[in-house]
């Protein structure tokens, strides 16, 4: 490769790596579903696919060993796209969200530009961490609520807002979401998004510049 090779060649490596993550996760939970299947035999619901077992298994797993937060507190495992309805972080959106998201993201793949889901709904926990990672980071509070709201003015934890990658779908969706009523919500954070229906017949509102601007985040 040289270095004046187009940005576009720089997708089939990244594609080489998720399919590697992707069976190293199929690996661990093989591995999960041996050491635990006794246990799981007796307390799975008959219904419950294999691969719903696994996922369990593996939740379990990193809640133990991480002793944190884990998918069901609003963590999204990479790769994880607006479709896989499996996962809480998905699944627990608002619905007509979700449902305009899923709308703009079809759209979106027919221009060749694939979306994925880098954060959606947050438990007050999860956010409540992120939060105090945040201050840790920028070093004071006042800094932080640039980047990150309380659990109580997050609209991530009302299920009400999305952060989509990588940065050619933010892209895409700052331009086009509108149509579908997908806006961008801080000049600051060109991956999150909220729902604003009006935006399909009058266009977005004007960007906050970034979150400490904005109304709903002074309580
Ligand atoms: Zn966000």
């Amino acid at each position: 490769m040289t270095p004046r090779q187009p940005a576009r060649a720089t997708t089939r490596p990244i594609r080489i790596r998720r399919i590697r993550v992707a069976g190293l996760l199929v690996a661990i939970a093989a591995f999960a579903a041996a050491l635990g299947h006794q246990s799981l035999a007796s307390s799975s619901p008959a219904a419950a696919s294999p691969i719903d077992v696994l996922r369990n298994e593996l939740r379990g797993l990193r809640r133990e060993h991480r002793g944190a937060l884990g998918e069901d507190d609003g963590a999204v495992p990479d790769g994880t796209t607006v479709f896989d309805a499996q996962v809480p972080g998905v699944a627990n959106l608002d619905p007509a969200l979700l449902d305009a998201l899923r709308q703009a993201a079809a759209d979106a793949a027919d221009g060749g530009v694939e979306f994925f889901v880098d954060s959606g709904w947050r438990s007050p926990e999860y956010q409540e961490r992120l939060l105090r990672e945040a201050v840790s980071k920028y070093g004071s509070q006042e800094e932080a609520a640039r980047w990150v709201a309380t659990p109580d003015t997050s609209a991530h934890v009302s299920g009400a807002a999305v952060d989509i990658g990588p940065s050619d779908a933010a892209a895409w969706l700052s331009e086009h979401g509108a149509e579908h009523g997908m806006c961008q919500t801080y000049g600051n954070e060109p991956w999150h998004f909220e729902l604003r229906p009006d935006a399909v017949d009058r266009g977005c509102p004007p960007m906050y510049a970034d979150p400490t601007h904005d109304p709903r985040m002074q309580r």
